[in-house]
């Protein structure tokens, strides 16, 4: 039996979207489907492609952008058509899981205002900015086996937490905190010792996903000189568990902020624009911050060019994050250290003084992004829930 997938005109997940995900229906196995509406069109029983039968979407990526677009067009005809009936399902009756399988993570830090921002915090007696950040994008290699998928609850996280005294002491995190960030899912990787060229770009990464990069500060705030961020990371990092494909960020595309002084040559390329994306982070219900990705300073070519540029090496399903969204507003900062400056100026959360998160607290970011003839498309959300330390 065929069916038509009605969705209304105001959806943020309409025609003009298609998200991928991987999901499985009661009682079956995990396969890959799009997003159309609140409903999953199961890709395995439409398309007629071994490779959407699979619990990732690995393989689907690692084919290269003319099959991406292929694909996305053949979905395009299903849901202005009809369609089996038996391969859509409404989105509230499937099981979610990370839609692939990520083998290196990194994170950048390309947001000029969360920098400084953080700058000011941590080392309060210098300039905010170090001295390289202007010209490169700033990242470090996270913990891809710790990516969880959007609803995972996330465990608080015990380490060497800095003190005032000077000496640390051990135990549950006292400053957790979030990150809101944007991902870039690696499609087709790139050879060991061979360079990503900056106008590679489009060719390689097949889309995004919201992140949510919990933070422990007091951890964080102890470990991370000289070689960087450590534990206070790597216990966790939530993903939506829908990728926006590039191909639906065409209208999002918007030039990037002044870039002084001008990178070095394989910091540029024709792909030299940014994403108009707005988001929203939601603490427990309420929103408290909607950062703007359109003011990130360094492009997602820039962090692909940069994080080869050694010639290391990328492969399908790779991710790599923006760093916190901040703009310069402070209801524009996509992290409680800032939100409420390092803990001193409370945040209002329904009727509560809040500053960083405490067992029990959930947080959702969710965004929208403009799409073709004056619509907005959404990304999936990204949410967890903080359980006590163990
Ligand atoms: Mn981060």
């Amino acid at each position: 039996m065929r069916t038509r997938i009605e969705v209304p005109a105001e959806s943020r997940f309409g025609p003009d979207n298609l998200p991928y995900g991987v999901f499985a229906p009661a009682g079956k196995d995990f396969r890959v489907g799009v997003r159309y509406g609140d409903q999953v069109i199961d890709l395995a029983a439409t398309l007629d492609a071994p490779v959407f039968a699979a619990p990732e979407l690995n393989a689907f990526l690692a084919k290269g952008p003319d099959r991406w677009r292929e694909v996305r067009e053949r979905v395009r005809e299903l849901v202005d058509g009809e369609i089996d009936a038996d391969a859509v399902y409404p989105l509230a009756d499937v099981a979610l899981r990370l839609p692939v399988r990520i083998g290196d993570y990194v994170d950048f830090y390309a947001s000029i205002e969360h920098a400084t921002n953080l700058g000011r915090m941590f080392r309060p007696d210098g300039d905010p900015l170090l001295p390289n950040w202007r010209y490169l994008p700033v990242g470090y290699h996270g913990r891809a086996g710790t990516v969880v998928v959007s609803g995972t609850d996330v465990v608080r996280p015990r380490g060497q937490r800095r003190t005032d005294s000077g000496t640390p002491d051990f135990g549950p995190a006292l400053r957790l905190d979030i990150e809101a960030e944007l991902g870039y899912v690696i499609g087709r990787g790139s050879e060991l010792g061979v360079p990503v060229d900056i106008d590679e770009f489009a060719d390689r990464v097949f889309g995004v996903a919201l992140i949510n990069d919990w933070s422990a500060r007091d951890i964080q705030a102890w470990e991370y000189q000289p070689l960087g961020p450590f534990l206070g990371k790597s216990f966790a990092t939530s993903m939506s568990p829908w990728i926006t494909p590039l191909a639906a960020l065409e209208a999002a595309r918007i030039p990037l902020p002044d870039q002084s002084p001008a990178p070095l040559p394989y910091l540029r390329g024709a792909q030299h624009w940014g994403l108009d994306i707005d988001l929203t982070v939601v603490w427990n219900g309420q929103s408290v911050a909607y950062p703007p990705y359109a003011r990130m300073y360094w492009s997602p070519a820039q962090m692909l060019a940069h994080l080869t540029a050694n010639g290391a090496s990328t492969r399908t399903g790779d991710l790599y994050a923006s760093g916190t969204i901040s703009g310069p507003a402070s209801y524009e900062r996509g992290s409680f250290i800032e939100l409420s400056w390092g803990g001193s100026q409370p945040v209002r959360v329904n009727d509560q003084e809040r500053t960083f998160l405490e067992d029990g607290d959930e947080v959702t970011i969710t965004a929208t992004a403009p799409g073709p003839r004056s619509a907005r498309i959404g990304l999936g959300e990204v949410t967890g829930r903080i359980r006590p330390a163990r």
